[in-house]
């Protein structure tokens, strides 16, 4: 894929931009290198100044960083301006916690002393994804910094402008040159990058292929790896939940960032003796949205971010469609320029469709009847993705159960599932391992260092 900004309204090419070579790598990782070896001797209180200050330049500048965002991915400008929000929020999260979560840990031996003493491991890479531009990367970066590491960012093709924005937030923050430096080459460039000795660890967010293929090379080279890979989460409502609520919730649920989220409902489970009235209510809420100029702030659904991203989608739903799902609303693509798709929903979805067991990245619902809380359990953990799961209920009883069962790293019970700095991040199955934020995310990149005095 080549570096560039690609309008996802219009599909014009509004950028170029050359991958780095060989030697421009080399001297990007060199320099991660040298600037490790000094900044890992900051103080926490260095840190947190030069972490505020990139908070600061986040609030100030969120507009002209939300517009970035929906120039180059097409998410909607006012979701945009929230993301950049949420990145200072991460920045001042870490700014403030990280001495705590990384203080010593004692732990009582037969020893005068043991403890855990946590330190940062390196130059850690970092592979992002277009869907949420800032906010997958500051969720990385500011646990890394304020834990003493250096980053390295390998964004994806289509985000190059935000991938050079973040840099020079940092920098303007006051971290040295080599601290959070960006890398503008394409996903063959990355195993390179990888097995390079000076590169310590690898963080990835993507697509289940993506993901194989760096945990295998870092699997060679014995590097840490987290993986934050896709999701078919399940959205479950049984017969004693608010309707109201739940139904728009699962609306902005399915179709928040244009449907291009990896913890989006995407399976709608419903009570049979509710099923009728929330698939009314839900085709009807579908139905008001408006999709359109994702710069006007009264767009509800903008484009997806590029003509493969629709390609998918379509291709997903005609298949599922000819394996018999019914469309109750959309189930094609909208009929001007750029990579608009109507807002969908579809039920009667066999096994072997796509819109039963796939991830759909774009703004589709699959919609399905249960007849009791444990179809409803089997149905939701009958996907190979076990990223996040909500259910709706007031029954204490089931509430335990899908807290119980539940195949996914996280289960929010009446709510909307959605990240958040204080709370860890993550998934099982296919849709990955370790964590983000959190005490467990600044974690995943030290070295939990064992100290025992006699
Ligand atoms: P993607 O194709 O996997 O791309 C993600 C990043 O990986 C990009 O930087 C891409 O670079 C790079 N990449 C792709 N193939 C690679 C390879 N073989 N080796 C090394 N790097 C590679 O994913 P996407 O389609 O852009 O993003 C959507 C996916 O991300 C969805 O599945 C979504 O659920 C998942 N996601 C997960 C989370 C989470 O937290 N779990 C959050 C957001 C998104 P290029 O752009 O240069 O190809």
């Amino acid at each position: 894929m080549p570096i560039a900004t690609v309008s996802p309204s219009t599909n014009e090419i509004l950028k170029t931009f050359q991958p780095l070579n060989a030697q421009q790598i080399a001297d990007k990782l060199q320099l991660a290198a040298d600037t490790f070896r000094s900044y890992r001797y900051t103080s926490f209180e260095e840190r947190q100044r030069m972490m505020l200050r990139s908070a600061e330049i986040l609030e100030s500048e969120k507009q002209a960083f939300g517009r970035l965002m929906t120039t180059e991915m097409g998410k909607p400008i006012n979701a945009a301006v929230q993301e950049a929000e949420k990145c200072a929020w991460v920045c001042r999260y870490y700014a403030d916690k990280a001495r705590e979560h990384l203080a010593d840990q004692v732990f009582a031996t037969n020893a005068t002393q043991s403890y855990v003493r946590f330190q940062p491991l390196g130059p850690i890479l970092a592979v992002m994804p277009w869907n949420f531009p800032f906010w997958q990367v500051f969720r990385f970066a500011a646990p890394a910094l304020m834990a003493g590491n250096v980053g390295l960012l390998k964004h994806a093709s289509n985000v190059p402008q935000c991938a050079l924005m973040i840099e020079e937030i940092f920098a303007r923050a006051g971290f040295p040159a080599g601290a959070f430096q960006t890398l503008l080459i394409g996903s063959a460039a990355v195993p390179r990058v990888l097995e390079d000795p000076r590169v310590a660890a690898v963080t990835l967010t993507g697509s289940e292929p993506a993901g194989r293929s760096v945990a295998s090379i870092a699997g060679k080279q014995i590097k840490k790896t987290v993986l934050e890979l896709g999701g078919s989460d399940p959205f479950i409502v049984m017969p004693t939940a608010d309707l109201d609520s739940a139904v728009t919730t699962a609306i902005k649920a399915r179709t928040i960032n244009n449907g291009q989220s990896c913890i989006a409902a995407k399976r709608f489970i419903v009570a049979a003796e509710i099923y009728q009235d929330f698939e009314d209510r839900f085709v009807k809420q579908m139905e008001a949205l408006k999709v359109g100029d994702p710069f006007e702030e009264s767009t509800d659904i903008g484009p997806l971010a590029t003509p493969q991203i629709l390609a998918d989608v379509n291709q997903q739903v005609e298949r599922s469609v000819a394996l018999g799902a019914r469309v109750l609303t959309g189930g094609k693509r909208v009929n001007r320029p750029g990579n608009f798709y109507e807002p969908t929903a579809l039920t009667d979805i066999p096994q072997d469709a796509p819109a039963y067991n796939e991830e759909v990245f774009g703004p589709v619902a699959s919609l399905f009847s249960v007849n009791s809380i444990d179809e409803a359990i089997r149905l939701a953990n009958s996907t190979s993705f076990g990223l996040g799961a909500a259910a709706w209920t007031n029954d204490l009883k089931e509430q335990k159960l899908f807290i119980d069962e539940l195949e996914a790293g996280c289960v929010f019970l009446n709510g909307m599932v959605a990240s958040d700095p204080r709370l860890p991040f993550g998934g099982v199955k296919h849709s990955g391992y370790g964590r983000e934020l959190g005490e467990f995310g600044i974690r995943e990149f030290v070295n939990i260092k064992t100290v025992w005095i006699k």
